[in-house]
C-alpha cells in the first residue's frame, strides 16, 4: 500500500520545504559539524522522541520506498539466514556493490516491503534500517549527514530539524 493519503500529503509537503530550506538547513549542518553546540545530542534525542509519539511509520513508508538501505555483511549473514538462503546466493539475488557501503538493495522502492508497509523481514533488519533515522546515536559529521540528506524524506526528521533550529539559532 502507499502512504496514506494524509502522510502522501506530509511527504509532498516536507519535500517542498526542505527544497525552500536548503541554504538555511545546510548551514545549520555546518555548523553543528564544526561547533557540536553543548547539549545538541541530548536534544536531537528528545525531539525524535517527541516526533515518534505522533509520527506513524506504517502510514508513511517512505523511507523504505525511497532510500537504498545499506546492507553490511553482518546484515548479508543474518537476513540471508533468516532466509534460508546462502550469502551469497543472496547477494545475487537483492544486493549491488557499492564503493563506499559494502551493498545497497537492488532495487527501490526495498524489496523487503511488505503491501501493508511493514518491514518483511523486521526482526532481522540491517543495522542501518533499525537506527533509521539515526538521531539517537551519537551524532557524528557522517550521522549529521544522514540526517541532513534526510530532511526532505523523512517527515519526523523535517519536524525534529525545524526544532532544533530554534533550540541553537545562530
Ligand atoms: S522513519 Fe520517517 S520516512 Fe521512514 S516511515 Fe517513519 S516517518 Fe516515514
Ligand atoms: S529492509 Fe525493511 S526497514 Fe529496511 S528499507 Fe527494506 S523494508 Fe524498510
Amino acid at each position: 500500500m502507499a502512504a496514506t493519503p494524509a502522510y502522501l500529503a506530509l511527504i509532498d509537503q516536507v519535500k517542498k520545504k526542505a527544497k525552500v530550506e536548503r541554504q538555511k538547513n545546510k548551514k545549520l549542518f555546518d555548523r553543528l559539524k564544526t561547533d557540536k553546540p553543548k547539549g545538541v545530542d541530548k536534544a536531537f534525542q528528545q525531539v525524535h522522541d517527541e516526533a515518534f509519539a505522533h509520527i506513524n511509520c506504517l502510514e508513511c513508508a517512505n523511507c523504505c520506498r525511497i532510500a537504498q538501505p545499506v546492507f553490511e555483511r553482518p546484515d548479508i549473514n543474518r537476513v540471508s539466514r533468516h532466509l534460508g538462503m546462502k550469502p551469497k546466493k543472496f547477494i545475487r539475488k537483492y544486493l549491488k556493490p557499492d564503493p563506499e557501503y559494502e551493498y545497497f538493495t537492488r532495487k527501490l522502492p526495498c524489496v523487503f516491503l511488505g503491501d501493508d508497509n511493514k518491514c518483511k523481514i523486521y526482526e532481522v533488519r540491517p543495522m542501518g534500517c533499525r537506527t533509521y533515522p539515526p538521531a539517537k546515536l551519537r551524532l557524528s559529521p557522517e550521522q549529521l549527514h544522514v540526517l541532513y540528506e534526510n530532511i526532505g524524506i523523512c517527515p519526523a526528521v523535517s519536524e525534529m530539524v525545524d526544532k532544533i533550529k530554534q533550540r541553537f539559532p545562530e
